[in-house]
């Protein structure tokens, strides 16, 4: 029985039946997916996540391999001197908030955790400076875990493409939920991401080369 959607209705027959038709097509795109941040365990790529806002992978990739051998463990970088981390991470920018932001996760995890993630999204989120998008990365991609995380992009695609007329990433993560099948959760996300940085882009989506433009309900399509 599928599950509901964030106003309580059960998707159609129909609207699955879409909802698979897009999925199949983006995995005709994206055989496999995964996130592009290097980690080693999911401390590692929780820390990775938050250094990930307001920049590119790539430049994450760039600065973590300095950090994590400077602070291998959450106790480590529990511990750390705020000037010297934000040094080694200052090319990913708002060098100051994310060093402070890396610490204090990292002391909370060391303190309420044992220095061992949660594989359970409420304990994750109550972690310093967690959102659920960054909870769900972690267990879909560290722990494996059906999740589906949130982000600009899998909000302007799914929005789109009649998949949800939510704004809210909490209710559109039901909607989504509700119309794919708990395997495909983890998957979905990163390739709706990955989608929404090559072809959906916001200011000029790709719509002449997209292969789901016969099931895009959008009206300012371009041709
Ligand atoms: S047709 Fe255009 S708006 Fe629709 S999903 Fe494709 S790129 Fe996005």
């Amino acid at each position: 029985m599928p599950g509901r959607r964030a106003d309580g209705s059960r998707p159609t027959p129909a609207e699955r039946g879409r909802a698979r038709a897009i999925l199949n097509r983006l995995k005709r795109r994206y055989p496999e997916i995964h996130t592009a941040l290097r980690y080693r365990d999911p401390w590692q790529l929780l820390v990775a996540t938050v250094l990930s806002a307001q920049t590119t992978d790539e430049n994450v990739n760039r600065v973590t391999p300095t950090l994590f051998r400077r602070y291998p463990t959450p106790a480590a970088l529990a511990a750390a001197d705020p000037a010297e981390v934000e040094e080694l991470i200052y090319s990913t920018g708002y060098y100051r908030q994310k060093a402070r932001s890396i610490i204090a996760l990292s002391q909370d995890l060391v303190a309420r955790c044992g220095g061992e993630v949660p594989d359970d999204i409420d304990e994750l989120v109550k972690l310093h400076g967690v959102g659920r998008k960054t909870a769900s990365v972690v267990l879909a991609e560290a722990f494996g875990q059906p999740a589906i995380a949130v982000d600009t992009h899998v909000k302007r695609v799914t929005n789109r493409l009649g998949l949800t007329t939510n704004t809210d990433p909490v209710k559109i993560e039901q909607d989504l939920k509700a119309l794919f099948p708990t395997s495909e959760w983890g998957g979905l996300s990163m390739r709706l991401i990955q989608f929404g940085r090559d072809v959906c882009t916001a200011r000029s989506p790709r719509c002449g080369d997209c292969e789901l433009v016969d099931l895009c309900p959008w009206p300012d399509k371009r041709p």
